[in-house]
């Protein structure tokens, strides 16, 4: 029945596919399939379900913003990463440095690129970064995520505008650490290669209140995932978040590999793939997925 509903939910998405266009900016991502669309749900009773390309792998991009958050969070607690880093909404484009400039102020939220740099320079000091591989890997139950080297020195080599926004924040004092050091590792973890299925892995573990549910093992605190969970429901889909939590109402968090990792808390994790994208980087088709399943699952947050 829910494999049922998926393969309906895929189907009404693929128009949606034509409308959009694969990122261009990091040339490795040119290379994708815009036509491919995979949907995947791990649910707490320990079922899963995919239709169509869940094993392709592509690179997790700011999604990993999610990870590094989290990590952040266990490795410094809430009071540092909170003290240079915002925890509103920006309603600009995830790549801006207006706001920066603008005012005195730090990054708006860890889910647009300056904010994740900012928290990249808080851990990069504190955990190696093939620590945080294998930490992903058991975040996402998925032994075969990996570093796309190709991905990793495309965007190393077209990277102005992240080294604008680093140096920006080392200007300001809220980036302490050494920029090209931060700016490498946040590189690297936006270039793991995951698939729809490493998402919902993902999702699962935050509907499941940081407890692998694979293992039963703790892997991250309560708080550090109630945390996360929020910030992706008001900051997940950059300037696109408002209506999505309208229209949607499931914490989720997008990158411009096309993925989006979304968590229905307490019931399931979703992994989708799509790498067709709106004009705000998010995927065009994964966001009418997670739309139609949200009405025909009931899963949004505040459903009557
Ligand atoms: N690596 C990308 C960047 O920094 C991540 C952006 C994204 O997925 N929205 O531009």
């Amino acid at each position: 029945m829910i494999q049922e509903i998926m393969r309906e939910t895929l189907e009404n998405a693929r128009p949606a596919v034509a409308q959009g266009e694969v990122a261009s900016y990091i040339p490795e991502l040119k290379k994708a399939d815009k036509n491919q669309l995979g949907l995947s749900i791990f649910t707490m009773e320990g079922e899963r379900y995919s239709v169509g390309d869940t094993k392709v792998r592509f690179s997790i991009q700011s999604i990993s913003k999610v990870i590094s958050l989290a990590v952040a969070l266990e490795l410094c607690g809430f009071e540092t990463v909170f003290d240079q880093v915002g925890m509103e909404p920006s309603g600009d484009a995830f790549n801006s440095l207006v706001k920066l400039e603008i005012s005195d102020s730090h990054p708006s939220n860890p889910m647009i690129n300056s904010g994740a740099i900012a928290v990249s320079g808080y851990i990069e000091p504190k955990i190696p970064f093939d620590q945080m591989l294998t930490f992903t890997r058991r975040l996402c139950m998925d032994p075969g995520i990996g570093l796309d080297s190709r991905v990793y020195e495309s965007e190393m080599s077209h990277i102005s505008r992240n080294r604008a926004i680093a140096y920006l924040l080392e200007n300001k004092g809220v980036l302490r650490n050494d920029v090209e050091r931060t700016l490498d590792f946040y590189v690297k973890m936006c270039s793991l290669s995951v698939t729809a299925e490493s998402l919902a892995g993902l999702g699962l573990l935050l509907a499941n209140g940081g407890v692998s549910p694979e293992t039963g093992v703790r892997l991250l605190k309560k708080k550090t995932v109630k945390v996360v969970k929020t910030i992706m429901l008001t900051c997940g889909m950059y300037d696109g978040s408002g209506e999505f939590a309208i229209r949607v109402g499931i914490p989720s968090k997008s990158g411009v590999g096309g993925g989006i990792l979304a968590v229905a808390d307490k019931k399931m994790g979703i992994g989708i793939f799509g790498p067709s994208l709106d004009e705000k980087g998010n995927s065009i088709a994964g966001e009418r997925m997670l739309q139609y399943l949200s009405e025909k699952l009931k899963l949004h947050m505040f459903e009557a």
